[in-house]
């Protein structure tokens, strides 16, 4: 295995710079942040892509320029309207963390976008490779990003068999990575290498009898292509039932946004209760439990049954007592899909149930 500390050979790196801007530049891969210079819109893909296949974001990042064409209106914007325009999108804290950050550059720094790559790390939600790649695409400066993508191309071009997903190993990749970088243009060689591992040396399909790396790429001239990069096992989820109660009563449903430092915070939802229950139906009209809806986050594994209830129209006011109606909203059930942002399992739900919730 060869010592990822070590220098690497000057002929090395010439060779795989020049071949990544020559694939790069017979394989483009049009965008519409590509080429861009504005750091406000660089920064809204970047968070948008964040997790996120380009398929997925692009229409997110689209929607986000229309509404909001600077970082003055996104400041300006109310919490509940970004989280309902990033709707589907998932990892709801990206959003919250790009309204913070817009206020901040707006309120705080009179709508200059920080230009060096501590400031823009400072930013909320930007990590090392958001960073990188704001501070090389927007402003030419020389940091190499570093993500899944890159690890693998790294790891399988020279030959990397330490585990990627552990402190030293990043640290390492890190600075091969940085080694690696073109600094006459950071921001081709990144987006290059971004590309190439996304859709060439992908993890399952590595196109390697077509590769320009392929006489010096160790993984490939040791068989390895399979193996690399290694990772340690992976992350045992929590597993979560929830049971929401969809009440209805008089033509309104009732719903609340979630707070506390639990998953999605700020989106909203039925009332909820967690673990094995028995529903009490309040002398309903009539419950309705759906099938079984699932999620899955980085983290946990959610589970999410629906009970719809119909209370009747003359109710008695005890039952809006009960605490399954603390912190509750009445919000008329046609306006259900059309204002407020639900997680991504409510919403399966909404769109399985357009003939009982309609
Ligand atoms: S030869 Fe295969 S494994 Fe090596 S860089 Fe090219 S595509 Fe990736």
């Amino acid at each position: 295995m060869p010592d990822i500390t070590a220098p690497i050979d000057e002929s090395l790196v010439a060779f795989f710079r020049k071949n990544l801007l020559d694939w790069s530049a017979r394989n483009p891969r049009p965008m519409p942040w590509k080429g861009e210079r504005d750091p406000y819109k660089i920064w809204l893909s970047e968070i948008i892509l964040q997790q996120t296949r380009v398929e997925q974001g692009l229409p997110y990042y689209q929607k986000f320029v229309a509404k909001y064409p600077n970082v003055h209106q996104l400041a300006d914007a109310p919490e509940d309207e970004v989280l309902k325009l990033w709707e589907g999108l998932g990892y709801y804290t990206r959003a919250r963390n790009l309204h913070a950050a817009a206020k901040h550059i707006a309120y705080e720094l009179e709508g200059t976008f920080p230009n060096n790559y501590e400031s823009i790390r400072g930013l909320k939600g930007v990590g090392p490779y958001t960073a990188s790649a704001i501070a090389s695409f927007a402003f030419g400066l020389p940091h190499a990003v570093l993500d899944g993508n890159v690890y693998r191309v790294l790891a399988r071009f020279f030959g990397v068999e330490t585990l990627i997903d552990t402190p030293a190993a990043q640290k390492h990749f890190a600075a091969l990575a940085q080694n690696l970088l073109n600094s006459s243009d950071p921001a081709a060689h990144n987006q290059a290498m971004m590309d190439f591992g996304a859709t060439f040396c992908t993890p399952q399909q590595a196109r390697c009898p077509d590769c320009p790396f392929q006489s010096e790429c160790c993984a490939f001239l040791m068989g390895k292509v399979a193996e690399l990069p290694l990772k340690s096992k992976g992350l045992v989820k929590k597993k979560r039932a929830f049971y929401y109660l969809v009440l209805r009563h008089q033509g309104d449903i009732f719903v609340r946004k979630r707070t506390g430092k639990d998953i999605w915070r700020g989106l909203w939802e039925f009332p909820q209760l967690e673990g094995p229950i028995q529903v009490s139906p309040f002398g309903a009209e009539a419950v309705r439990e759906s099938e079984p809806f699932r999620q899955l986050l980085t983290h946990q594994a959610v589970t999410a049954v629906f009970f719809e209830i119909d209370l009747p129209d003359d109710a008695p006011e005890e039952i809006f007592k009960n605490p399954l109606f603390q912190d509750c909203e009445r919000i008329a059930q046609k306006m259900l899909k059309k204002n407020i942002a639900f997680p991504k399992v409510i919403d399966c739900f909404l769109q399985n149930n357009v003939l009982t919730l309609n």
